[in-house]
């Protein structure tokens, strides 16, 4: 029986990638200390083209947020398609409920309702069938779809797209919990009309603060993106529309530059991790481990490592791996529709009772791309412990 350590096992610690490119980060960060060009410096720029070079896009836009990151999307979205600089609540947006409040949230402040579906029980990303239906039945209030690759794993893509085309909808993917995960050989972000990604701290690409990227193949887009997020205006005596101060910062761009270097030899480090835990947790009454999609084009990059427990017993196994020295956290507990925000702001379509249990069910466990052998042993022990 492997021995408790003493020191609790973190959902995350972020020291031990700071420690493993401590002089790439240190280097990056004197630089902009020489050149003190902090708004909008030259690493902004170089990042952005090197993101797209990654990704496979013509254009990406760094912003200051994930969040703000989805909003200037949509805003440029609307001044593009309509005219108009806000979306109405008559335009909706289909997404998920089982997702961080920023999605449902930034279309709200798009001017738009969002109309929740439900999501499919085994990948928790939604039911492409029940967007259909809800397409079906209210063709001409729906203007697009935002779907959000929880956890690092893909949306069918393939029939979103495919819908989507077919009814003359957007497609803006949250790709916030997926950065360098693939849809059939495309990286996510880079399928729909665009790619908004998240630079939090906790991300699979996080920074030393708030950042985020727009990534997107449309030029007018890309361009609209560039305006909104500096106020508005091609210059500051030129303002066309209703901008916000949403820049990324030089030392978060300078800092993201030499952390991407790492992005897939830490994606895969994460898939291997994935594949120990599936290795020693395989086969437990009542435990039901991620389902990744069995196509080897198709890249789960595991932001998380969400374990979903029956019979009602998950928050007896949170309690329990806590008093065992394992952190553990549940994304989410609450559905977006479920939250005062959204209450008369939004629309339910069918039930959500995938995502209302889902929500009871879902524990994430541990899980860092240098998480050691040790760590993730001690991680499934106590779970193992806890259904014998
Ligand atoms: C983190 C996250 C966001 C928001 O990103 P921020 O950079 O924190 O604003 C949006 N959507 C999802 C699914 C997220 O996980």
């Amino acid at each position: 029986m492997e021995t408790i350590s003493a020191e609790k096992i973190p959902m995350l610690d972020l020291r031990l990638e700071f420690e493993y490119m401590k002089d790439d980060i240190e280097s990056a960060i004197g630089k902009c200390m020489e050149h003190q060009k902090w708004i909008l410096g030259p690493e902004v720029a170089e990042l952005e083209a090197n993101v797209a070079g990654y990704l496979g896009v013509k254009h990406c836009a760094g912003v200051s947020s994930g969040t703000e990151a989805l909003v200037l999307s949509l805003r440029a979205l609307a001044i593009k398609t309509k005219g108009t600089e806000y979306f109405t609540r008559d335009d909706r947006i289909i997404t998920t409920p089982f997702t961080f409040t920023a999605t449902g949230d930034a279309i709200l402040r798009s001017g738009a309702t969002p109309v929740f579906v439900d999501i499919d029980p085994l990948t928790y990303n939604m039911d492409v069938n029940n967007i259909k239906s809800y397409v079906g039945a209210n063709r001409s209030k729906v203007v697009g779809i935002m779907p959000v690759h929880l956890y690092g794993h893909s949306c069918d893509m393939d029939n979103i797209m495919t819908l989507a085309d077919e009814n003359g909808l957007f497609v803006i993917e949250d790709v916030a919990q997926a950065f360098g995960g693939q849809w059939k050989g495309l990286k996510l972000g880079s399928v729909g009309n665009a790619g908004a990604y998240s630079f939090f701290p906790s991300k699979n690409l996080g920074g030393f603060g708030d950042g985020g990227m727009v990534a997107t193949n449309d030029s007018e887009l890309a361009e609209l993106v560039r305006v909104l997020l500096k106020h508005g205006g091609r210059d500051k005596y030129n303002v066309d529309h209703i901008g916000y101060n949403a820049r990324l910062d030089t030392l978060q761009a300078a800092i993201l530059l030499a952390k991407l270097r790492y992005l897939d030899e830490f994606n895969e480090l994460r898939r291997s991790v994935a594949g120990l835990y599936e290795d020693a947790l395989g086969g437990l009454n009542g435990l039901f481990l991620p389902k990744a999609s069995p196509a080897a084009d198709v890249h789960h990059v595991y932001h998380q490592y969400t374990v979903r427990v029956a019979g009602g017993r998950r928050d007896e196994l949170q309690k329990y791996l806590n008093d065992n020295q394992v952190s553990t956290m549940v994304y989410y507990p609450v559905p977006l529709h479920m939250m005062k925000v959204f209450r008369g702001r939004s629309i339910v379509h069918g039930n959500l009772r995938e995502a209302e249990k889902a929500v009871k069910e879902v524990l994430s466990l541990p899980i860092e791309p240098l998480m050691t052998d040790d760590a993730i042993a001690q991680v499934a022990g106590a779970v193992r412990r806890f259904f014998a």
